[in-house]
């Protein structure tokens, strides 16, 4: 239970202020995940980031900053924000929760039917994160989300700043898989690649898989660069050897093995039909 509530006046003064808390205590942004019924996140301290000016938009020609407390209705509202996010974004069917949840709270959720994390992961986001070390020092690192979150112990008690997107010309596109839009989703998947001279480059492929976790479709993406495949399902024969799956509320494990295949190669046949178009 929360018995002690801090307002975080700075970044800094934060940092230090979970730093003093060590596990127990936590940042507090849209709180949707915090006081969720059956949460995991069991902080005694928090550490408000409300009056933190964090939830700026900004952008030039080459890259979006999105402010860790943007909430998901301010970004939906937002031209800066790429169509992808906002296709992301509507996967929380809840309007009161989308007023209320926020990119940076959602990454640091790291759930396994996360909303926007493989979105995000396959766009190829960065992340800019504020620490501080134990003689006070305070640094900011801008590194890849894939770090952040393969890393991710070492960077508990570090506060995500922002979410920068790079890569204007990216396409990404993704599915959600649940009973309904308020449902748990069994998978979200996202599909992500460049397009150069008619061709599909740097393919990244990541899915949230309920009781699995967050995982990348290496095997998938190595294919799809070696032309190893035919017709665009073929891929789900790859995608099925890769991942433990598991039976629970969303679905059976061999139901979510066979919306995976089926998702990635839906997904990756548009991206071909874009290469065509551009042709
Ligand atoms: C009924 C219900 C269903 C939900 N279903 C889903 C779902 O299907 N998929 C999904 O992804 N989410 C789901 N959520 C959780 C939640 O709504 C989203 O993940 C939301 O984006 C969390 O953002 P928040 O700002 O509310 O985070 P908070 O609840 O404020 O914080 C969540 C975690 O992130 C940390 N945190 C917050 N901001 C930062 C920051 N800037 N830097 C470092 N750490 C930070 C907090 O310390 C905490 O550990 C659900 C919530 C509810 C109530």
């Amino acid at each position: 239970m929360i018995s002690e509530f801090i307002k975080g006046e700075g970044v800094q003064q934060a940092l230090k202020e979970i730093q003093k808390g060590g596990l127990s205590a936590g940042f507090i942004a849209g709180g949707t995940e915090i006081q969720r019924l059956g949460t995991q996140k069991k902080y005694t301290k928090v550490v408000s980031l409300h009056s933190i000016s964090l939830d700026t938009i900004t952008s030039d020609t080459q890259k979006v900053v999105i402010g860790a407390m943007a909430t998901f209705t301010q970004m939906a509202e937002d031209s800066q924000v790429p169509s992808y996010l906002k296709e992301a974004i509507k996967f929380c069917g809840s309007f009161t929760k989308r007023n209320m949840a926020t990119i940076g709270g959602n990454i640091a959720s790291l759930r396994d039917d996360s909303y926007l994390i493989p979105t995000l992961l396959a766009a190829k986001a960065r992340v800019h994160i504020g620490d501080i070390s134990v003689d006070g020092e305070y640094s900011v690192e801008n590194i890849p989300l894939r770090e952040y979150i393969e890393f991710r112990e070492h960077f508990m008690g570090s506060l995500i700043l922002a979410i920068e997107l790079n890569r204007p010309k990216r396409i990404v596109f993704s599915q959600r898989f649940a009973r309904t839009v308020q449902s748990p989703a069994a998978i979200t998947v996202s599909f992500g690649a460049g397009i150069e001279e008619g061709t599909l480059t740097d393919v990244r492929i990541f899915a949230a898989i309920k009781g699995t976790g967050i995982i990348r479709l290496k095997k998938v993406e190595e294919g799809i660069a070696e032309r190893q495949f035919l017709t665009p399902e073929d891929v789900a024969t790859v995608v099925n050897s890769e991942i433990a799956f598991v039976d629970d509320i969303t679905g059976s494990a061999s139901y979510k093995h066979y919306i995976l295949g089926s998702s990635v190669a839906h997904l990756y046949k548009r991206c071909l039909e874009l290469t065509q178009e551009e042709a």
